[in-house]
């Protein structure tokens, strides 16, 4: 270890407190991956700040000493965002982890970047409010994660993504200045809306430090129903029907023969076997409309040959189906040892002729994959059930996510609907984003972070 990183070893933990700066090296084995599979790299050291001064501070110690900064909230993230730059601190925020104000003649709740997704969720239900956007890992992943990759969720078709949900920002810039983007008002279009240019940027130009969130009222009512089908495309049909009835669900997912099996094996659901694909449809809002829009979803499913069509009668049954979708990742994991998920996402209409290319791509580069996803708004998640001790395998699930992005982009999708650039995806993101575009992100990021202090080599060079 050299004399300068023991330095700003000590200046960290007189900053901190000696307890809220980790550098022995079975605590940051830790903090060496995040959810994404196959990426591992131990950090110089990992630091837990309590405050917006306490980031701050971080970030001038790192300026000062020409440091590389990785945030991390849960590392859940599936791009490898929080993975840790060699030698680099890990900022870690979660013990900032209070809800500061809800506000209910506003609608807003001010919240620290630690607090989980569901303790959001739940702290909006107990105001009876509603906080929509729910990524399947929100019982562990933070808002600050959240906001950084702006993660969307089972409601995002009529619901929107975290975006949506976001009214303001304090951000500490990389220098270590604290800056608060937008505010409590519905309307506001004073100067560039800088807030929407950190929202995404997963950890590169800022680290959050509050989100101002927007709460909406509650849906009186709910209808949870699955349907079957023996063909994929009838599925997709329906779904398009759905859409073109005018009918726009708050969940409308889908599950492959290969992700059935494995969610039954793993839940005991009680999910019809013989089928080629399954969606889940939640239906919400005033109880009128919920019937109604429960009995055409229904009715369209069986226009479309559906196996058969399963209503939950309550709400037990509701989330005993919902759970079908939930578990996915987690029933294929525990297939193989190795699980690469991925998101590619394709215009709605596109959507039965991407799953038909990724089954034909599986075949031809000889792997199992299970697809499941959001069919209402286009996102896939092709999943390859893997090992990556196995080098000559992990070549081939290179090769075939290659061919799955160059068709999701041919047919005007794009590389990542959820899930970020990271480094899973940087090599894919000049062919999607073009010259111009990348130029623009270089200098945005050049003349906020000019010593490339943050998440350096995430997202591009
Ligand atoms: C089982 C499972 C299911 C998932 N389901 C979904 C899903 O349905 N939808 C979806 O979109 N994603 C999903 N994800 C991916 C992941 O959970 C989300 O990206 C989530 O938002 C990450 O939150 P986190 O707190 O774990 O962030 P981390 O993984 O710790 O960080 C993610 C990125 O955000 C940055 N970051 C974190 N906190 C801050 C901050 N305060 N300021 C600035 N940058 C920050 C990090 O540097 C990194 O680049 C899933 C992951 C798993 C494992």
């Amino acid at each position: 270890m050299t004399t300068e990183s023991e330095k700003l070893r000590h200046d960290l933990r007189r900053l901190l407190g000696a307890a809220n700066v980790l550098t022995a090296k079975e605590d940051l084995i830790a903090y060496s991956f995040d959810g994404t599979a196959a990426l591992q790299q131990m950090p110089g050291g990992v630091v837990f700040a309590s405050s917006t001064a306490d980031v701050a501070g971080i970030l001038k110690l790192a300026n000062e000493y020409k440091t590389a900064v990785v945030t991390r909230g849960s590392g859940t993230g599936l791009s490898g965002g929080s993975l840790p730059s060699q030698d680099c601190i890990v900022l870690c925020t979660v013990k900032m982890d209070k809800i500061l104000e809800l506000d209910r003649a506003n609608l807003t709740m001010l919240v620290e970047p630690g607090v989980t997704t569901l303790q959001i969720a739940d702290a909006a239900v107990s105001a009876g409010l509603f906080y929509p956007p729910d990524p399947g890992s929100m019982k562990i992943s933070t808002i600050g994660g959240n906001v950084a990759e702006n993660s969307g969720g089972l409601r995002g078709l009529k619901y929107g993504v975290t975006r949506n949900y976001v009214m303001g920002l304090e951000v500490v810039l990389p220098n270590g200045e604290v800056m608060w983007l937008g505010n409590k008002c519905v309307k506001d279009v004073a100067g560039y809306s800088l807030k929407d240019v950190f929202i995404g940027s997963e950890g590169t130009l800022g680290v959050i430090t509050k989100v101002l969130l927007r709460l909406i009222p509650k849906p009186v009512a709910k209808k949870t129903m699955v349907a079957t089908f023996a063909q994929m495309d009838q599925a997709a049909e329906a779904v398009s029907a759905i859409i073109a009835a005018q009918i726009i669900p708050c969940t409308l997912e889908f599950l492959d023969r290969m992700t059935i099996h494995c969610v039954e094996d793993f839940a005991r659901i009680g999910l019809p076997l013989d089928c080629e694909a399954l969606l889940l449809m939640e239906t919400d809002g005033h109880p009128v409309v919920v019937a109604e829009e429960a009995a055409q979803m229904e009715k369209i499913c069986r226009e479309q040959g559906c196996l058969e069509v399963r209503v939950a009668k309550d709400d037990a049954e509701a989330t005993k189906l919902a759970s079908a979708r939930r578990s996915a990742f987690s029933a294929l994991a525990r297939v193989a040892p190795t699980t690469i998920l991925e998101d590619a996402t394709v215009p709605r209409s596109e959507l039965a002729k991407m799953i038909r290319f990724v089954e034909a791509t599986a075949k031809k580069y000889k792997l199992r994959v299970g697809t499941f996803g959001h069919m209402g708004d286009g996102n896939l998640h092709p999943t390859f059930l893997t090992d990556e001790r196995n080098k000559e395998e992990m070549h081939r699930v290179e090769e075939a996510f290659k061919e799955i992005f160059d068709e999701a982009m041919r047919l005007g999708g794009t590389i990542t609907g959820e899930h970020g650039i990271g480094l899973a995806k940087k090599s894919f993101l000049p062919k999607f984003a073009g010259e111009a575009q990348m130029r623009v992100m270089r200098e945005l990021r050049h003349v906020l972070d000019p010593n490339g202090i943050l998440n350096p080599g995430k997202m591009f060079d």
